[in-house]
């Protein structure tokens, strides 16, 4: 049987849509490997009425909600390969069956890219964090550390400001130009140039921040902006159209949310570039909405 649609990706993004098109009595199949992007926090925030729960307990409920649809079917599998044109696509999944429908939708979030500093990677979503309106009340104010991955991480800085007293690692990226320079000092924003070399644990639950020989910077917490790379080889395979962000290459997608190839729609961190839950939630519904009107009209 063909499904009316493939929602490649259950987490935050994939699950809106699915309810969406579940509610409107389509058939969808719904296929996830379980990874989300925030599984690195214990506890997620910023999402109305959900705020301080873990991730993982948001989409389990949603996941719940959306099994009690007739319509609708969860494979634990990844989408491999994708195939096929409008009306008549197959995804071959990672059991090697092949599962046929008339539209695809693509939501399977980023995998962030860390810089290689030695420490960094294993405090990822615990003292090292990536957005401070996800994050950065919980971190009390105090010393915050902000390390530059690109010359954005300036204006990144100045915003991280409101939630304590912040040192920018310059970190070998370009020293920020006289106009950023005027701001991170009007928001007491200091310098520590120097190539970051290693991330270790301080005194009282600090982290130690190394910038070669002297002494380390001790802050609360450092924040981040990695960059950002779409999850899956789809994309690549279908040479689908591109789009560069301050945060990585994200798919480009029309006022609908569908991608270069008609029929394949794409939603959530993929297709908007810096996200977060509300966002890519928000964003997978109103792409199920287009996509379920593009089923009944031919020239949607
Ligand atoms: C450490 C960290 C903490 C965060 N904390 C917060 C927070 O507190 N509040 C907030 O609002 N935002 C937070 N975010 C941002 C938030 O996680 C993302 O914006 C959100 O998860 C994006 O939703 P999505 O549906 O696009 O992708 P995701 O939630 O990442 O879901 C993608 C899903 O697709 C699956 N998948 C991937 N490839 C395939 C494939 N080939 N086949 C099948 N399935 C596949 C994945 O396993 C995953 O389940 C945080 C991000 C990070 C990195």
């Amino acid at each position: 049987m063909t499904e009316d649609a493939i929602i490649i990706g259950g987490g935050f993004a994939g699950l809106s849509a699915a309810l969406q098109l579940a509610r409107a009595r389509r058939r969808i199949t719904i296929l996830d490997t379980g990874l989300p992007r925030n599984r690195f926090a214990a506890h997620s925030h910023g999402f109305l009425a959900q705020d301080g729960r873990p991730g993982g307990d948001i989409l389990a409920d949603a996941r719940r909600q959306l099994a009690a649809y007739e319509t609708v079917t969860f494979r634990d599998l990844p989408a491999e390969r994708l195939e096929g044109e409008r009306d008549a696509f197959s995804v071959v999944t990672g059991d090697g069956g092949r599962i046929d429908a008339r539209r695809i939708l693509l939501a399977t979030g980023f995998e962030d890219q860390l810089p290689a500093i030695p420490g960094l990677a294993e405090r990822w979503g615990k003292t090292v964090l990536h957005c401070p309106y996800c994050h950065g009340y919980e971190v009390g104010g105090g010393p915050i550390g902000v390390l530059a991955r690109t010359a954005e991480a300036a204006r990144f800085a100045a915003v991280v400001a409101d939630w304590g007293n912040v040192t920018l690692f310059t970190n070998a990226v370009p020293e920020p130009d006289e106009t950023d320079l005027a701001v991170l000092e009007a928001r007491n924003v200091k310098l520590r140039p120097g190539r970051v070399t290693a991330i270790t644990d301080g005194p009282g639950g600090l982290l130690s921040v190394e910038t070669g020989p002297g002494i380390p910077t001790l802050v609360k917490a450092l924040f981040v902006a990695p960059e950002a790379r779409v999850r899956s080889s789809i994309p690549d395979d279908l040479d689908l159209t591109r789009k560069e962000t301050p945060i990585g290459n994200i798919l480009h997608t029309d006022d609908t949310g569908q991608t270069s190839l008609p029929g394949l729609y794409a939603a959530g961190d993929i297709a908007l570039g810096a996200a977060n839950i509300s966002l890519a939630s928000a964003n997978g519904v109103k792409t199920a909405v287009f996509l379920h009107h593009s089923l009944i009209w031919p020239t949607h």
